[in-house]
This record gives structure tokens, C-alpha cells and sequence, in this order.
């Protein structure tokens, strides 16, 4: 393999842009042609491309977002599209397709895959949501940005006597939930992976408060409905004076920790090595450790794992 390209679709993810020059320069140690593609599959179609040297992925390391831009592309759903798409690759020679992206960019990946495109994918969504994979790029950082904003709320709602309950992202998952709530010492976790009830809420609530407990947070995650529902239920059951706040993006944002640069450049490196070995139609994942490809089939049927064993300890460190 000669030639090969890369491109960041779906939403953004803090060490995108690791993953993204541990690609490029590991191709060049390699002695291959290394090209951007900018705005995910849309910029494909579009044939937005451009040959990528050492010095393209200078300074990026610390940046969140991603410097090739991300899209969603409906244009390349449909066959026409991707058959532009896999045009625009061959008539540059381009073998070979690294994504970094979300399942729904794999589900894209696999399509070029069918069509005789070599694809190897990366996951990165700050969600988690990724089956085959133990982590994704940037779920590191988010629950970092995360913990330092409940400590930031902790301050305010001691200083009130207040519970607080903060929405989360993760869409259909609560791994930023759980991860961040027991790092961050929340009294309460609300995810769409276990059942819960307002009068058990309440009730743990209220005993923290008669053993002089002055405040109390609660994370919510998004896939559960609202943080709003949460409160006024709370407020409803409780009497409690209770606020909401909601994160949002903020929690896509900011400088890739230690651990999301790590595991990307660890990613992108193992990518490359998988088109050099003429594989296709595999996602990078950390699995127990060690990094391996796992096929993308894999990363569509299994359910999302998530740690439970995490979620119950924080009900009994939280009492
Ligand atoms: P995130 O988890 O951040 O949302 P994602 O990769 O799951 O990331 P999607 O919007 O689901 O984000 O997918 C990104 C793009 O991948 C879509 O805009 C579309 O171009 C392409 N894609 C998704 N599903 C398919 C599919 N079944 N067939 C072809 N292309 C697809």
C-alpha cells in the first residue's frame, strides 16, 4: 500500500487531532503518501483532499476539536454518493481509508469496505458508546471536564444549602454518567442502563440532609430524558430547593488529557499498521490493554458494556 487517507466524521471529540498526526506520521515513517480529507464523507464526495506532510500535524497534539473539520454527509448514505466518493479515492491512487468517528461513520466505512476500499476505523465519540472497544477518544477528557464543573457547582450549592442536578451528555449512554458521578462524589446517578425511581432518590436525599448533610448533586444523564424531569420530580417528592444545569458542549471541548492523547496515538499508529497489512473492515479498540482490531460487525451487534459495578458503588460511597 502506497497511499492511503484519513478523515474525522460525526461529532468531534477532544484527541481526534492525536489520532489524527500519529496517522500521518506514521504513514510517513513508513514511506507511504499521506492525504486529509476535510469534512468527513461530504468532503470525500466533494473531493475537498489534500496531501499531508510532517509538518501538517505540527502543533495539534493539545488541541481539541479536529483540524480536518467533521461532518454528517446524507449524500453519502445513499450508493451515488459513495460511488463519487470512492471515485474521487481511486483517481488519486488512494488504497487505503483510515476513519475516526462514531458507529454510525463504521456503518459508512463498511459500505466503502464492500465496495473494495481497504477501511480501518478509530473510535472517537466523547460518549463511550462504542461496543468491542473498553474506551473511546475523548470519553477521557469529557469526564475530566465534567468532574471540574461539579466541583465548581459543589462550591455554590454548599454555600446554599442546594441540590443540584446536572444533565450530562453520552446520548443513549451513561458512561459519562457514572464515570464522572462517583469521581466527582455525586449523591445520585440517573442513567438509562438501570432502573431507578424518584421515591428512592428522594429518600436517600432526605437521609443525607437529617444527618446534616447541606447539599446534594445529581447527575442525570441525558439518555434518561432531561435534567428538568429530574428536578421538578425531586422538587415534587422532596420540597427540596432544587437547580438545574445543563453541561452541553462544553463537554466536547478543551485541551485532550494525558490519557485520550495516549490512547490515540496508540490508535492511529495501529491503524496504519492494519492497511499495511492489508486488513479492512476492523476498528482500533483497547481491549483489557492491549490495542486490536476488532471487526466493525462487532462494534454493531454487541451492546454497549458499561460498568454497573461502578454505578452501585457509588450509591453505597454516597450515603
Ligand atoms: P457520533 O457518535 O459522534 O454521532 P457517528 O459516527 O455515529 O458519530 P453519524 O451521524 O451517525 O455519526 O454518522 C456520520 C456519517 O456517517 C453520516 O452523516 C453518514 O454520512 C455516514 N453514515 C452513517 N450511517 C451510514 C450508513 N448506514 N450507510 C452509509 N453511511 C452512513
Amino acid at each position: 500500500m502506497n497511499r492511503i487517507a484519513v478523515l474525522t466524521s460525526g461529532g468531534d471529540a477532544p484527541g481526534m487531532n492525536a489520532a489524527i498526526r500519529a496517522v500521518v506520521r506514521k504513514s510517513i515513517y513508513h514511506q507511504i503518501d499521506i492525504y486529509g480529507i476535510y469534512r468527513g464523507y461530504q468532503g470525500l464526495i466533494e473531493d475537498d483532499i489534500k496531501e499531508l506532510k510532517v509538518h501538517s500535524v505540527a502543533d495539534i497534539i493539545q488541541r481539541g476539536g479536529t483540524v480536518l473539520s467533521t461532518a454528517r454527509s446524507e449524500e453519502f448514505r445513499s450508493k451515488e454518493g459513495q460511488q463519487k466518493a470512492i471515485k474521487n479515492l481511486s483517481n488519486r491512487g488512494i488504497e487505503g481509508l483510515i476513519v475516526i468517528g462514531g458507529d454510525g461513520s463504521f456503518r459508512g466505512s463498511m459500505e466503502l469496505a464492500k465496495q473494495g476500499i481497504k477501511v480501518i476505523g478509530i473510535p472517537g465519540t466523547i460518549d463511550n458508546d462504542i461496543p468491542g472497544t473498553d474506551q473511546t477518544i475523548g470519553f477521557d477528557t469529557a469526564v475530566n471536564t465534567v468532574i471540574s464543573l461539579i466541583d465548581k457547582i459543589r462550591d455554590t450549592a454548599s454555600s446554599h444549602d442546594r441540590t443540584f442536578v446536572v444533565e450530562v451528555m453520552g446520548r443513549h449512554a451513561g458512561d459519562i454518567a457514572v464515570r464522572a458521578g462517583l469521581a466527582g462524589g455525586a449523591e445520585s446517578i440517573v442513567i438509562p442502563e438501570a432502573a431507578y425511581n424518584f421515591e428512592d432518590i428522594s429518600a436517600r436525599l432526605k437521609k443525607g440532609y437529617s444527618r446534616g448533610k447541606k447539599h446534594s448533586i445529581i447527575i442525570v444523564a441525558e439518555g434518561v430524558g432531561s435534567g428538568e424531569m429530574v428536578a421538578e420530580k425531586i422538587k415534587k417528592h422532596t420540597g427540596l430547593d432544587t437547580r438545574v444545569t445543563v453541561l452541553g458542549h462544553v463537554q466536547r471541548g478543551g485541551t485532550p488529557t494525558a490519557y485520550d492523547r495516549w490512547l490515540a496515538s496508540l490508535m492511529g499508529a495501529k491503524a496504519v499498521d492494519l492497511l499495511l497489512e492489508s486488513q479492512s473492515g476492523l476498528m482500533v479498540g483497547i481491549v483489557n490493554q492491549q490495542i486490536v482490531g476488532i471487526p466493525f460487525t462487532q462494534a454493531f451487534t454487541e451492546r454497549p458494556k458499561l460498568d454497573l459495578d461502578a454505578y452501585e458503588l457509588s450509591k453505597i460511597l454516597s450515603i
